[in-house]
């Protein structure tokens, strides 16, 4: 199917009213397999996911493996495949473009520039997203409008004209309680690392605790100013 910014326009405007479960019913029913939640893992991540099995199991989710995660990262993969009695796809980088950044830069080069930085997420996670995006027509996100000072008035269906598809964002006016409530009252696998000061969890050279209060998104790529700090997934 040719989806369209046309498209994309006439669902944002038919679901505007509804709740994530009705929008993500909906999606799931046109689109099929041509659907899927790309899942970084995190706490609104695990809400979807959850929301998606409650409505079918076949739902697709992907989630990228840069190399770099935390070990609970990983454990988390598996706790999520168990609870639902699924097989979470997994992206990984090409090993080629991996070895070509470390043997010219160095294996923690991230931290020397910004540029550097953006290209080990270009080779470890753009990349991988690239192609596992080039199996959908609309893609799910976690994205929340109160996550960052780079994501403001982020809409729940948009037209993403860098990878030519509909993104959905069905937590984009969610607060951070209201995902936490739902995490405990579902009893949905979460990232132990959450309970440890870490609200946003990415790769682990790259993440570190955040005081009370403070950011959410400070512990990433903390090194940096705040304008720069997306990975390039979202633009
Ligand atoms: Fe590389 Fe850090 Fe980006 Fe992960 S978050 S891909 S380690 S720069």
């Amino acid at each position: 199917m040719t989806v369209t910014k046309e498209l994309a326009a006439q669902l944002r405007d038919a679901y505007a009213s509804h709740s994530p479960e009705e929008l993500l019913g909906a999606l799931l029913s046109r689109f099929g397999s041509r659907i899927a939640l790309a899942s970084s893992l995190g706490l609104e991540d695990q809400v979807l996911t959850d929301m998606l099995m409650r409505i079918d199991r076949r739902a697709r989710i992907f989630t990228i493996d840069t190399g770099r995660l935390f070990p609970e990262s990983y454990q988390l993969i598996d706790r999520t495949n168990m609870h639902y009695g699924i097989r979470m796809e997994v992206y990984f980088p090409a090993h080629t473009a991996v070895e070509q950044y470390v043997a010219e830069h160095g294996i923690n080069a991230f931290y020397d520039s910004v540029e550097k930085r953006r290209a080990c997420c270009h080779a470890r996670k753009l990349e991988p997203l690239r192609r596992a995006l080039q199996t959908v027509d609309v893609w799910i996100c976690g994205l929340r409008s109160q996550q960052s000072v780079t994501r403001p008035g982020i809409d729940v269906v948009e037209w993403d004209e860098t990878n030519r598809l509909i993104k959905v964002n069905p937590l984009a006016r969610w607060s951070e309680e209201q995902v936490w409530e739902y995490i405990h009252s579902t009893n949905t696998p979460y990232n132990k690392l959450h309970r440890r000061g870490f609200p946003s969890i990415g790769c682990q050279p790259c993440t570190r605790a955040v005081a009370e209060g403070e950011d959410i998104r400070s512990g990433r790529w903390w090194w940096e100013s705040p304008e720069h700090k997306e990975c390039g997934l979202h633009r």
